[in-house]
């Protein structure tokens, strides 16, 4: 009898340990998707200058482009635009219909429930932009007025959790928001500073306003658990930084120095 239980339960050692090593085939990196395809998908924004729009000539231009293009000269690979707007891209990342989404899009905690983030390699900061000579100078000055904010984004609701007695109207795409404003069917727009002041730069009559009221992280964002994309895509990151492309491409967007700088790791630039 003694014999039979202890048999019983070696048994079942054996079955537990053999479920233990039999781990299920790790899932293709997008990596391997990219190879296979030979170029890279990358999801931009079209109507998000300075990160991501069409110059007069119809070409995408701006910093996040600039920054697809980058990693698709590390991947030594051509790559495709593919348009995304703040409320499509996280569906687009998902559905595969893009590799990535470089796409003025700041990293949340509510976001990365559903997708995974590189490191930072922006910081902005959300911002007013209003009519010049409308009064409106900050929050305070939005009670019982109404403020755009583009669908997808986090600055609608950013903004009702600051000022309350706001009323919000949402658009699908910037210009139509940009439009609404020029018309005076909205007071304001609230969105990151860098649009405010491209915005305001291209349509005389608006102006920014008040200081930013919000931290904006702006991560690459790709599909959830694949370590090794996420890795070679830190390392591009900070390669870029390293050989002065990155302050390049923000003087050339931006007119200044950087005001921020991609945080190297120790080792980056030696992992090959
Ligand atoms: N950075 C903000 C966001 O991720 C606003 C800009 C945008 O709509 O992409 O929602």
């Amino acid at each position: 009898m003694e014999k039979k239980f202890l048999a019983a339960c070696l048994a079942l050692v054996l079955a537990g340990s053999a479920l233990l090593s039999c781990r299920s085939a790790p899932s293709p990196s997008t990596m391997d998707l990219i190879g296979a395809r030979g170029k890279l998908l990358a999801g931009v924004k079209f109507d998000f200058k300075p990160f991501g729009y069409l110059d007069e000539n119809g070409e995408n231009v701006g910093f996040d482009v600039e920054i697809a293009q980058y990693i698709a000269k590390q991947l030594e690979l051509p790559v495709e635009f593919v348009k995304v707007t703040s409320q499509s891209r996280i569906p687009d990342l998902l559905e595969n219909k893009v590799d990535l989404l470089i796409a003025s899009m700041t990293h949340t905690v509510t976001r990365d429930a559903k997708i995974d983030f590189t490191m930072t390699y922006f910081e902005d900061g959300q911002s007013l932009l209003v009519r010049s000579g409308s009064g409106i100078r900050g929050l305070e000055d939005l009670e019982g007025k109404t403020v755009a904010a583009v669908r997808g984004a986090t600055s609608g609701l950013k903004l009702l959790s600051f000022q309350p007695k706001s009323q919000l109207q949402l658009f699908g795409e910037y210009p139509e928001a940009v439009k609404a404003l020029k018309s005076g069917m909205v007071d304001a727009l609230t969105t990151d500073r860098s649009f405010c002041i491209a915005a305001a730069d291209d349509n005389p009559g608006l102006e920014v306003t008040g200081g930013t009221f919000t931290v904006e992280p702006y991560g690459i964002g790709i599909r959830e658990n694949d370590s090794r994309f996420r890795d070679f895509l830190n390392q591009a990151l900070m390669q870029m930084e390293l050989d002065g492309t990155y302050a390049q491409v923000y003087w050339k967007y931006f007119q200044q120095p950087p005001s921020f700088e991609i945080q190297v790791l120790p080792g980056a630039g030696v992992m090959k």
